[in-house]
């Protein structure tokens, strides 16, 4: 029997829509998740929302609706979302499911019974906001934990003995180190433990809407011990079901519960104080991530600088909104998002390193192999820049599993694109493009080889990456003509797989290149949703006149004046000023059939890719050309070379007798789309 393996985000409270904050922690999830499902586990992985409590009550009062109406319409904007995300969870347990509520009635009748709940009366100082019995004196005197007014209460209530439990609390943390992740996080939580704990107020009588108690239904059971027994009774605590039993016997307990930094008192605390209470097991661990910052501040209703996921998938696809979040941001840290730097490390991640890796490749092997693996000699034309290689993914295999079981994702990754780096370089060192021009069986053989370690390489990378980013990786692995990724093992991974003769899929790019219209587009986007739903502040990023696309149109005629050229042949700056010269980043190029000496091109210009035939394949691979900056006049009027449009002139001078070209180049690295003046 495989080993199982469960995992769950915490509920989201469905008093806000979705934000990217949500998806962040749901696409880390996500990702733990269908890494464990490649290496064999029995996953199970839980997702859900948080329905109810007084804030709830009192939106859907405002809003006119009944609070069954408002948490419908939420926690379904919550789990359609999950699905255009394609994230794999299992189960999504809504807190106003019949199962739940006889699960909590369960959960709560066991701690009583085993004498850990007492009647009590409380006076004092309410958070409607944190559901929270706060320590503050006088009428409506500020919240320590949130600041906003509290409201005076006198009431009954049920109490749970969490000051009994201060002890067996600390001497939890100190045995298992790894109960509460990030060290951070942990060393906070003792600190406040060691502070003193007082008995919990568990019951409500204020309050409809919630979860009766049992045997007491004047009274509804607190809402955090409410919401933390999802993750149990969505895989069947409390259920009379045989099968249902069984279920949480399987899963249970818990082995991954995600959670953001905000709520680490109520899982590290409280959560294991019920558990120990009601006489279940506790989780294997609870991780705390940090914040996602929009540009450096937090995201905030009342700031209105939300971000949406939905924004960024419909322009640039999921797999970049989580390899930026999952590479980006340093995992238990707080991070930063904004548009310009997800466009930026999508595009020389995903778009540059692995993609050029897969197009050319694969176009390779194509081109040369017919489209079917070849065979590497073990003896025949090897190099020690082969086998180097061959270590570089071993040992990328290793790092990436050692630093993903530490929550380490932004490390992992970089251990596989260090491996990506690693043949990128390998292949512009050995020109397998040059090695093809020879006929000898010798250079045959070297070119098999290293295609093949560049393809075996490129599957590694792909295996490794699929958690991260399952959709172009499935996509990758189709193009290798491995199949279906997900019936990969990664516990099977390494070196020397690939199999001579495998025929490959249809190759085609997997990552576009995002130009900056795709910036405008995500910001006006988010403006106009701002704009709709009328937030009082609209963030500063997405607000006043959105900068205006460079003109990359022909200008308009010039006229004559002084411009126009002096005597001796010389021109004036507004001459040279007329040519517009930018730097262009070839995305894909081929030889123009029944043509020797051109090529097309497809060229990234920074606002647009522009389709170039050029005099250059003589000189020129095409294959050697991908991903190499070049230099283009790109305000030429567009003329036809063998049926062809051409949209701009490639730059190259030209060497010896017969004129051949050298392609204009740089020696510091420049941005594509940068002028030449
Ligand atoms: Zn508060």
């Amino acid at each position: 029997m495989p080993s199982k393996f469960y995992i769950t985000t915490p509920i989201y409270y469905v008093n806000a829509r979705p934000h990217i904050g949500h998806a962040y922690t749901t696409i880390a999830c996500d990702a733990i998740a269908r890494r464990q499902r490649m290496l064999g586990s029995d996953t199970f992985f839980l997702t859900g929302t948080d329905e109810h409590g007084q804030k709830i009550e009192r939106s859907a009062a405002e809003a006119g609706i009944t609070p069954q109406q408002l948490t419908d319409r939420i926690a379904g904007e919550f789990r359609g979302l999950w699905d255009r995300m394609n994230i794999s969870y299992d189960d999504f347990i809504r807190t106003t499911e019949p199962r739940h509520k006889r699960g909590v009635q369960e959960m709560f009748r066991r701690i009583r019974d085993n004498g850990h709940i007492y009647k009590g009366s409380y006076s004092g100082q309410y958070c409607v906001f944190d559901e929270l019995y706060v320590d503050a004196t006088g009428a409506g005197a500020p919240c320590p934990e949130c600041g906003r007014p509290t409201e005076t209460v006198k009431e009954e209530n049920y109490f749970f003995k969490l000051s009994a439990f201060e002890d067996t609390l600390l001497k939890l943390y100190t045995e298992r180190p790894d109960f509460i992740r990030p060290e951070t996080r942990r060393n906070e939580v003792m600190a406040f433990v060691r502070g003193g704990l007082r008995d919990l107020s568990i019951s409500r009588t204020t309050i409809k809407w919630g979860i009766p108690v049992p045997d007491d239904p004047r009274h509804v059971i607190y809402v955090w011990l409410d919401a933390l027994s999802n993750y149990c009774t969505a895989i069947g605590f409390g259920s009379p079901d045989k099968k249902d039993q069984q279920k949480f016997a399987r899963y249970w307990p818990a082995d991954v519960h995600m959670i953001g930094k905000e709520i680490v008192r109520f899982h590290c605390v409280y959560w294991p104080a019920f558990l120990m209470a009601a006489g279940l097991p506790l989780p294997k661990s609870i991780v705390a991530h940090g914040w996602l910052l929009f540009e450096e501040s937090k995201m905030s209703k009342s700031r209105g600088n939300i971000v949406r996921a939905e924004t960024v998938i419909d322009v640039l696809g999921n797999d970049a909104l989580r390899y930026f979040l999952l590479r980006e941001v340093v995992f238990g840290q707080d991070g930063s998002f904004s548009f310009d730097a997800l466009v930026q490390r999508y595009n020389s991640d995903l778009a540059n390193d692995l993609g050029n890796l897969a197009s050319r490749t694969l176009a390779m092997i194509t081109r040369y192999f017919r489209g079917e693996m070849p065979y590497p000699s073990s003896v025949v034309s090897r190099t020690p820049a082969d086998d180097a290689i061959a270590r570089t993914a071993e040992a990328a295999i290793a790092s990436y599993a050692s630093l993903w079981d530490d929550f380490q994702f932004s490390r992992a990754l970089e251990a596989a694109w260090s491996l990506v780096a690693a043949v990128n370089k390998y292949i512009v060192d050995n020109e397998p493009w040059a090695v093809a021009e020879k006929d000898d069986e010798g250079s045959r053989a070297r070119l098999a080889t290293i295609l093949y370690t560049a393809a075996e390489a490129l599957r590694i990378v792909t295996a490794l990456a699929h958690a991260a980013i399952p959709e172009s990786t499935a996509r990758i692995w189709e193009q290798l003509g491995l199949g279906d990724i997900s019936r990969f093992r990664l516990t099977d991974l390494k070196w020397g797989q690939s199999q001579h003769g495998t025929k490959l899929g249809k190759v085609e790019p997997v990552f576009p290149r995002a130009d900056k219209s795709a910036i405008e587009r995500m910001q006006q986007m988010e403006q106009q949703r701002t704009t709709t739903q009328a937030a009082p502040i609209a963030p500063a990023a997405t607000t006043g006149p959105s900068p205006t696309t460079p003109a990359m149109v022909t200008p308009a005629p010039a006229a004559p004046g002084p411009a126009a050229a002096a005597a001796d042949g010389r021109i004036s700056i507004d001459d040279f000023a007329k040519v517009e010269m930018r730097v262009g980043q070839v995305k894909a190029a081929e030889k123009v059939k029944g043509a020797d000496k051109l090529l097309r091109l497809e060229v990234d210009i920074g606002t647009e890719v522009r389709q170039v035939v050029a005099g250059i394949a003589e000189a020129y691979a095409p294959e050697s050309l991908i991903g190499r900056k070049v230099v283009l006049v790109v305000n030429l009027q567009p003329r036809k070379l063998r049926g062809l449009e051409s949209n701009a002139m490639i730059v190259a001078a030209s060497v010896g007798d017969k004129g051949l070209p050298v392609l204009a180049g740089f020696l510091e690295d420049v941005p594509v789309g940068a002028r030449l003046k």
